[in-house]
């Protein structure tokens, strides 16, 4: 499979596999560009294949590829705490003390960094110290909206990845894969509103759309919290075609994906995002969205709906 699921980006995809290809990957990543560029998909499927066991990496089927693309592997590391403003230095010492730990299971352990701008001043040097000599096992994965404010010391240490916006074509297309039902116009517009961002150009195909059943039960249930209602939505789902899975996926993902800019202060479109942007913490909503993301990821992987919504439900119903 390798790194076709990233959509463009065509001359970053050959140079990765080339360099995976040779076994020459790097043991540390930026990855730059704006909101909705991809940095997170990359990130995803560099983890896969640096843990993957089959010759043709990422393979998205082992058991290493699919616990990756679930968010399940130990040895994949999130460095984040989502309901803050900046990471601090004690979550970054905490993460260089972990790598010294061997690996779980996997070949490599992989720190991803979904918000490297982030890192003040103070985090940056500790995050220094254990990427300039990490252990043969150690990988980091920065993924910053903005490469410039990290030193320059960081960034001499890290192959740049930098994701460029889509062509108008190529947005287009993937809308109409992801959205057969939209009309046209809708899509052109939300193509060219996007910057050349897939998931902006989602959002904004998804926030005129009307709501499928099962996004208001959904937006109902997880407002509500608990998890019996969660399943009620889950369970007849897993029963559905993927291209039927996909739509459903991808207005839960813009749901909860404005439910968390409704918490910063823009306001949403729909009331549903309102309600659950007031029941919801902002590292519930984080965590939601990145496993909404996952979730697509493995569906644009052919893995079946019925793992896909157990994982979400997993996913979305933290043991608290
Ligand atoms: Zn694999």
């Amino acid at each position: 499979m390798g790194f076709e699921t990233l959509l463009g980006n065509e001359a970053l995809k050959q140079r990765l596999s080339a360099a995976l290809a040779k076994g020459q990957l790097s043991h540390c990543y930026l990855l730059s560009g704006s909101e909705g560029s991809g940095k997170h998909t990359l990130a995803r499927l560099l983890a896969a294949a640096m843990q993957c066991t089959q010759p043709q990496k990422p393979c998205f089927h082992c058991a290493q590829c699919r616990k990756v693309l679930d968010g399940m592997h130990p040895d994949v590391i999130t460095v984040d705490e989502p309901d803050k403003k900046s990471i601090s230095v004690k979550q970054v010492r905490d993460a260089c003390a972990d790598l010294y730990i061997r690996p779980n299971e996997g070949a490599k352990k992989v720190y991803i960094f979904p918000r490297a701008q982030e890192l003040n001043p103070q985090g940056q040097n500790a995050l220094l110290k254990c990427i300039e000599e990490p252990p043969a096992y150690g990988v980091f994965l920065l993924l910053s909206q903005n490469a410039d404010r990290l030193l320059p010391t960081i960034r001499s240490r890290c192959v740049e990845l930098r994701l460029s916006p889509l062509p108008e074509a190529v947005l287009l297309e993937a809308l109409k894969n992801r959205l057969p039902q939209a009309d046209g116009q809708t899509l052109l517009s939300a193509a060219r509103n996007s910057g050349g961002c897939l998931g902006q150009a989602l959002t904004l195909a998804q926030e005129n759309a009307s709501l499928l059943p099962q996004t208001a039960d959904f937006a109902a249930a997880y407002a509500a919290g608990g998890s019996g209602a969660l399943l009620r939505v889950l369970v007849p789902m897993e029963k559905l075609k993927r291209e039927q899975l996909r739509p459903v996926l991808l207005q839960w993902y813009a749901l909860v994906s404005a439910a968390l800019t409704a918490q910063n202060g823009r306001p949403p479109l729909r009331r549903e995002a309102a309600a659950i942007a007031d029941a919801r913490s902002a590292a519930d909503l984080f965590s939601a969205v990145d496993a909404l993301r996952q979730a697509l990821a493995l569906l644009e992987a052919n893995v079946g709906p019925a793992h896909i919504c157990g994982a979400l439900f997993v996913r979305l119903n933290p043991l608290s």
